[in-house]
């Protein structure tokens, strides 16, 4: 249990960090927590993006395995209510994150925006109050009411589905501050939904952004590498002052805004090479083992993606994604 001054201290730590761009060498880039050197308890990390905007972070799976990356959620305060972008992967942890907006406001959570619809950003989501309104592009409102039906029948913790929709564009106004939920364009999960709030120039990406984790098709292969290149292209020309991963670290914006380009790369270099591949009638299953991923063979979780990311590839350049 993190008391209040280790939260001040941490909040604190994490301005710093946020406002010491020009020192922004000294963050080892990965994704990898034990490579950072973090311990379980620096988790969860909150940290301050703008007046009442922080981005939350905790670990999707433990320290010490190949999962040991954070899963991001971004928290909005208002004086009318806050609203809140991705949870998190189980009941407790989404818990623990609702216990943490409570030491930031007394405000009630009125939105839960669903960015992207895979468990890790919504199985904890019945950890809401009652009240709580969600948000999803109708594609993730579809995947979540099939879940939502098949975690029924086996006894789990139930998933809300979404009460609202938007398709496209929808600007949501609390207390003065204007939110846009964007569509901008399928990504990882096909109804990726994106953030973006005007006044603090600020875009939170969910999973259309991970930092420096190589691109994942995630467990549904619901990813388009090809569309996700676009989609990332139409959020770079936001021209955010602020961009929010959702996965990865928060680190500092200088950093944050290289690994956005660094990132849209690690995709153009997957489609590149995934296609020479294909065009030579390389079969898919020998593909991984030719492929010159470059300088992004080592970011974190290139060997356990980049299989099933060439074969999405493969299947989006022959239209076999719907
Ligand atoms: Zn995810």
């Amino acid at each position: 249990m993190q008391g209040f001054a280790t939260l001040g201290r941490s909040l604190m730590v994490a301005a710093l960090l946020f406002l010491s761009g020009i020192v922004h060498g000294q963050v080892v880039r990965t994704a990898d927590a034990d490579v950072r050197g973090f311990r379980a308890g620096d988790f969860p990390r909150v940290t301050q993006l703008a007046e009442n905007v922080y981005a939350y972070e905790d670990l999707m799976g433990e320290l010490g395995t190949s999962f040991a990356f954070t899963t991001n959620s971004l928290i909005v305060v208002t004086n009318q209510g806050v609203l809140v972008a991705d949870a998190q992967g189980s009941v407790p942890k989404t818990r623990r994150m609702i216990e943490e907006i409570g030491k930031l406001t007394s405000q009630p959570i009125r939105y839960v925006v669903i960015c992207a619809d895979h468990m890790d950003h919504i199985a904890g989501n019945s950890a809401f109050p009652a009240g709580v309104t969600f948000v999803a592009h109708p594609t993730s409102k579809a995947v979540i009411e099939r879940a939502a039906a098949r975690l029924a029948q086996n006894g789990s913790a139930p998933i809300p589905v979404p009460q609202e929709t938007v398709a496209d564009k929808r600007t949501i106004t609390l207390g003065g501050t204007e939110m846009q939920i964007l569509f901008l364009g399928r990504a990882h999960t096909g109804g990726d939904l994106q953030v973006y709030l005007p006044k603090q120039n600020l875009l939170f990406m969910s999973e259309v952004f991970f930092n420096r984790l190589y691109p994942s098709v995630g467990g549904t292969k619901s990813a388009r590498p090809i569309e996700w290149i676009e989609t990332i292209k139409r959020a770079e020309a936001l021209n955010a002052q602020i961009v929010v991963p959702g996965h990865g670290f928060v680190d500092s914006q200088p950093v944050l805004k290289e690994e956005l380009v660094a990132f849209r790369r690690s995709l153009e270099n997957l489609v590149a090479e995934s296609r020479r591949l294909h065009d030579a009638k390389v079969p898919v299953e020998a593909a991984s083992r030719s492929i010159n991923l470059g300088e992004f063979q080592y970011w974190y979780r290139a060997v356990n993606n980049v299989p099933d990311a060439i074969a999405q590839v493969y299947l989006e350049i022959d239209g076999k994604l719907n």
